[in-house]
């Protein structure tokens, strides 16, 4: 019998910062992972946001290219637009915009790594300060007491290991969560389904498009937004890309994959697979869950971070920096219990105090929901009765490209435009009163001080009479 001051499941970005944060604490620790090696049983790779940078400076400093060989920089986002055809009838690039305040920003949106190399590195570190690192161990139960409270973990072989705290960092379908009773089930609703193709490309090609003097300068991330497909995201790599797409999942009409199919077998996207000289190295899909607000995290003896606890973004579903955020606080709070000897759940409520203050907490108070509620009756709602994109394509279009025509005099251009967007107010309008003007509503009763602002940018709209 074995006996840790913390155990951890789990050897993703919030199993690893837990593990780091206990041990360099001095408590003895140890986290499991059923994979060969960290990294091992993840989606290939994904973009890394500045947070990271933000909330862990010294350790992010450690992640370069002798650690992650195909890690690449993303300054810019390109967005395509497809139409009903599957034609591209628009493609914008953004970078960082003025009103970034925070330095780093202002250079990259993302920073594009593969897990494969990102989660051996991440683990390395916690292995440095002192925890013991088991993989190829799969937690199969938790081990509970006479009066139910869990007290450690069983692998499957059959080992028990008794521990004062399990921290349960094991991912969307987490052993601890379920054993413990805090998440027995996701609902449809919380969890997506994402199915995505893993693409190599000579590196060489990538920098020539994608590179800082490329045709595309320091573009990394791409989105893809259409009318018959649920929006799909592009992150690319040193050596390659993937491309995905998810949606919840009592939301999907039919094979997940054909939608990404018809994504990829359409004549943009083939047009880019081929310029790459692109060619598909895997597919793979993933669960990851994208809910309104966290699961109960936490009780005796017991704290789930990262996604076990329903943390990824509720906007783009970002899980990388919530897991490590929540596991940073996870083992905060387990620090300070087992020193004043309380790990029941009335001490381990500090770690919901701490998450609801944090950056993570932040995304999920006012504003949370209503912006989920959007994104999922837009971007998402190509399978849904009302498929919202079918309407908002078109006019974002005509908005943003009308003016791009010479064969009329101007203003004759303008009324045409003008006529157009009219057409699509019965459809918008509904939809404005219902997703947007609640979100509007979140966003000034966070920030009084827009309230002025708001009303002078209004009055600012409305024509002036000619006297
Ligand atoms: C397709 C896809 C693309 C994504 N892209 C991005 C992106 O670009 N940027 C971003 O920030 N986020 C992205 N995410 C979300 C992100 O991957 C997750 O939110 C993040 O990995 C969560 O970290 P975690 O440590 O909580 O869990 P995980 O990373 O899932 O780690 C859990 C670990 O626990 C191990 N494990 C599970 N069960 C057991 C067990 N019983 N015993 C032992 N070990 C176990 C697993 O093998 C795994 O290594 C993406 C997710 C998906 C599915």
């Amino acid at each position: 019998m074995t006996e840790y001051d913390v155990i951890i499941v789990g050897a993703g970005p919030g199993g690893s910062v837990s593990a780091k944060f206990c041990a360099e604490a001095g408590l003895k620790t140890v986290f499991f992972e059923r994979g060969r090696k960290p990294g091992e049983k993840n989606a290939s790779g994904c973009g890394l946001g500045p947070r990271m940078w933000r909330e862990f400076p010294e350790m992010m400093k450690r992640l370069t290219p002798d650690v992650a060989p195909n890690l690449r920089m993303a300054s810019c986002v390109i967005n395509h637009y497809l139409n009903k055809e599957m034609e591209e009838i628009a493609v914008e690039m953004y970078y960082p915009t003025a009103s970034v305040t925070y330095e780093p920003a202002k250079k990259f949106i993302t920073m594009n790594c593969y897990r494969s190399e990102f989660d051996p590195w991440i683990s390395s570190l916690a292995v440095e300060a002192g925890a013991e690192l088991r993989t190829s161990t799969l937690i199969k139960d938790l081990i509970k007491d006479d009066k139910g409270k869990t007290i450690g973990v069983q692998t499957d072989t059959g080992e028990k290991i008794f521990g004062k705290i399990i921290i349960g960092a094991d991912g969307v379908i987490s052993t601890v969560a379920i054993r413990s009773g805090l998440n027995p089930r996701w609902r449809p609703d919380q969890i997506t389904l994402v199915p995505q193709y893993d693409f190599s490309a000579p590196p060489d090609i990538i920098d020539k498009m994608f590179g800082s003097d490329g045709l595309f300068r320091d573009a990394a991330d791409g989105t893809w937004w259409g009318v018959t497909f649920p929006s799909a995201y592009q992150v690319i790599f040193g050596d390659g890309f993937h491309i995905g797409l998810g949606a919840w999942m009592g939301q999907w009409t039919s094979n997940p994959i054909n939608f990404l199919n018809k994504l990829i077998s359409s004549r943009p996207f083939q047009r880019m697979v081929k310029a790459l000289n692109a060619k598909p190295r895997e597919i793979q899909t993933h669960l990851l869950p994208w809910t309104q607000e966290p699961i109960k995290t936490y009780t005796d003896n017991v704290m789930l971070v990262g996604d076990a606890g329903g943390f990824p973004c509720p906007l783009e579903a970002e899980g990388v920096f919530p897991a490590m955020e929540t596991g940073k606080l996870a083992a905060e709070t387990a620090i300070k219990c087992i020193a004043d000897g309380d790990t029941s759940k009335q001490g381990l409520k500090l770690y919901e105090e701490k998450w609801r203050k944090s950056s993570t907490g932040i995304e999920f108070s006012t504003g949370g929901e209503t912006l989920q509620r959007l994104w999922k009756n837009l971007f998402f709602s190509v399978q849904s009765e009302k498929n919202n994109m079918e309407w908002f394509i078109p006019l974002y279009h005509e908005i943003r490209g009308g003016h791009f025509d010479w064969s009329e005099p101007h203003i004759i251009r303008m009324r045409q435009i003008l006529e157009t967007v009219r057409s699509y107010i019965p459809q918008a309008m509904p939809f404005f009163q219902k997703y947007v003007i609640p979100l509007i509503s979140d966003v000034i009763e966070e920030d009084l001080n827009l309230l002025p602002l708001f009303i002078k940018l209004t009055e600012g709209l409305r024509p002036k009479k000619k006297k």
